[in-house]
């Protein structure tokens, strides 16, 4: 049976997926490194991107399937489905809609993979003042047994704990940590990267959410 430390010997493949302008592209950019991979399979018209994350465990590598526009447009093929081991689904908490077409990214996933892969649900975008999908209005997750976090991509709030969730599902290792300097990104300002910063984040995204919202 496979290892902690085999898993982390191939590239793990990662469904990136949401309606077209929730930010995904702006993500896999957040931690674009000197390293970055960029592949691009016109059959399918999918970017695939490499990232690599040195770990506790030795470095591990994501290959995120980024659907680059495609989306947009309705139809994506099954092979982009095809072999994925985990996704992220993501939305943007400052559109509705966004929110409400979560259930169809995740139909297709299930549709095509036919069993349950870890899946991260992402509310990007909750730098911006006009937040429309309240914390206590994201129950998706809830049901469906996913993680859930709120991010921002133009912040760096909360960048790195989608991924490190995952990774912890796959290589069934739930203390990996990232090694300080693993998610160092070009254009950060003051990201805290500390592993002790990323227990704080994990514990706090596992505890029950809080509303302290006076509406
Ligand atoms: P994609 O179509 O899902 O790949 O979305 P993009 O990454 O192209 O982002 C769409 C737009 O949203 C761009 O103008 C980004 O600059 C903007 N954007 C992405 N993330 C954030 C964020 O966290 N906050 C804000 N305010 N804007 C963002």
């Amino acid at each position: 049976s496979a290892t902690a430390t085999d898993i982390a010997k191939r590239p793990i493949k990662v469904l990136l997926l949401g309606d077209g302008g929730v930010g995904k592209t702006t993500f896999v950019r957040r931690h674009q490194t000197g390293e970055f991979e960029k592949n691009y399979i016109p059959t399918l018209g999918v970017e695939v991107k490499k990232l690599k994350f040195p770990t506790t465990l030795g470095e591990i590598s994501l290959e995120i399937w980024d659907v680059a526009g495609q989306e947009r447009f309705g139809g994506i093929r099954d092979g982009y489905y095809i072999g994925a081991e985990c996704a992220i689904l993501m939305f943007d908490v400052s559109s509705r809609v966004t929110y409400k077409n979560i259930p169809t990214w995740d139909r297709d996933i299930k549709r095509v993979i036919g069993c349950d892969i870890p899946v991260v649900l992402c509310g990007n975008k909750v730098d911006l003042m006009d937040r429309q999908v309240k914390p206590e209005q994201i129950v998706y997750h809830r049901k469906n047994n996913y993680q859930y976090y709120d991010v921002s991509t133009q912040s760096n709030y909360n960048f790195v704990n989608p991924f490190l969730y995952l990774i912890r599902k796959i290589t069934g290792c739930p203390n990996l940590g990232f090694i300080q300097s693993s998610v160092s990104s070009p254009t950060s300002e003051s990201v805290t990267t500390s592993m002790d910063a990323y227990e704080a984040e994990l514990l706090s995204a596992s505890l029950p959410t809080v509303v302290d919202e006076d509406d």
